[in-house]
C-alpha cells in the first residue's frame, strides 16, 4: 500500500518489513535504530504494539489511553511520537466507505484485544449511543469497557439484534485459526437495517459476512479498516494526502496474490 502510495505520488521513499524479536531489548534496539538512522516512520504490529508505546519519547492522547502505538513518526529534533491510526482507520472506513455514522448508534463488538480496544474507543468518541462489549473472557471485556466508560457495558452476543452495527474482532471464522466455521454472533439475531463488520482479513468473505447477508443485513470486511488506518499513518510520515484508492486497489491486488 504504502509503496504503491509513494510511487503514484512521485515521493521518493520506501517502505520495507523489518522481522524484530518479541524481547524489549530488541524492540529498543529497532527503535534506537529508526532514530540513528533517520527513518521517518514505522508501522508496528503484533506483538510489538504495547511494548512500542511504552518505548518512545512521547504518544498521542489516544496511543496513551489504548496502551498500544500501530504507528511512530521521528519528529524533527530526534524526538518518537507514538500514534494510534487503528481506532480512526475503522472510523474512516465506517464512514467513507459505507456511509455509517455511529453518533446515537447502538454497537455491539466481539473481542477486547487490541482491534476490540480501538474498535470500542473510536465509537465512543465518535459518540456512540452504546457499546456493548462481548468476548469469551469476561474480565478483558470489563477492561475494555473501561476505555469508554461513558457509553460501554459488558454484554452477550445475544444483544446483536439490538445493535445498528456489529462488530467482529475475534479471529473467529479466519482462514487456518482454528475457528473456521465458527460464527461470532448467531446469524438468528442479524437482519435488515444493519451493518456487519467484520476484521477477519482472510477470507474475504467470512462465514458471519455470508451469514449476515443472506440474512438482509448489509456486511463488509476489515479490508478498509487496513488501508484507512495505513492512509492516516502515512499523512503523519509524509504531511501528504495519501492517494487512498491506490492503497486500497493496491491492498487488494495483494490479498489477490496469496
Ligand atoms: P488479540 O489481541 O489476540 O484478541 C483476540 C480476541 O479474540 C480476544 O478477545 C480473544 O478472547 C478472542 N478470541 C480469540 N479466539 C477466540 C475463540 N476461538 N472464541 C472466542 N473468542 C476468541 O487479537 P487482535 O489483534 O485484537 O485481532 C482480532 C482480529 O481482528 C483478528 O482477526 C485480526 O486479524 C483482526 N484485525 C484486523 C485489523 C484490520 O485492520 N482489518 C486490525 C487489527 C486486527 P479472550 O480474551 O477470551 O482470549
Amino acid at each position: 500500500m504504502h509503496n504503491a502510495a509513494f510511487d503514484a505520488l512521485g515521493l521518493n521513499w520506501v517502505y520495507l518489513a523489518f522481522d524484530v524479536a518479541p524481547e524489549p531489548s530488541a524492540v529498543g534496539g529497532a527503535l534506537a535504530g529508526m532514530r540513528a538512522l533517520g527513518i521517518a516512520g514505522l508501522s508496528v504490529t503484533i506483538p510489538h504494539k504495547e511494548t512500542v508505546a511504552a518505548a518512545v519519547d512521547r504518544r498521542s492522547s489516544l496511543a496513551d489511553a489504548l496502551g498500544a502505538v500501530n504507528t511512530v513518526v521521528l519528529e524533527p529534533g530526534g524526538a518518537l511520537r507514538g500514534e494510534n491510526t487503528d481506532g480512526p482507520g475503522f472510523l474512516r472506513a465506517l464512514q467513507d466507505d459505507e456511509g455509517f455514522d455511529p453518533a446515537h448508534k447502538r454497537c455491539l463488538v466481539v473481542g477486547a484485544g487490541g482491534a476490540a480496544r480501538a474498535v470500542v474507543r473510536a465509537l465512543a468518541d465518535a459518540g456512540a449511543a452504546e457499546v456493548v462489549v462481548v468476548n469469551r473472557t469476561p474480565a478483558r471485556a470489563e477492561a475494555v469497557v473501561a476505555l469508554a466508560a461513558d457509553c460501554a457495558r459488558v454484554g452477550v452476543a445475544a444483544e446483536a439484534g439490538e445493535a445498528d452495527l456489529v462488530v467482529n474482532a475475534t479471529p473467529i471464522g479466519m482462514a487456518g485459526g482454528g475457528a473456521e466455521d465458527a460464527l461470532p454472533v448467531d446469524p438468528v439475531h442479524l437482519g435488515p437495517g444493519q451493518l456487519v463488520v467484520d476484521l477477519v482479513p482472510n477470507p474475504a468473505i467470512t462465514p458471519l459476512i455470508e451469514a449476515a447477508r443472506s440474512r438482509g443485513a448489509a456486511a463488509t470486511n476489515g479490508l478498509g479498516m487496513l488501508v484507512h488506518q495505513a492512509a492516516i499513518a502515512f499523512r503523519l510520515w509524509t504531511g501528504v494526502d495519501p492517494p487512498t484508492a491506490t492503497m486500497s486497489a493496491a491492498a487488494l491486488a495483494e490479498l489477490a496474490r496469496r
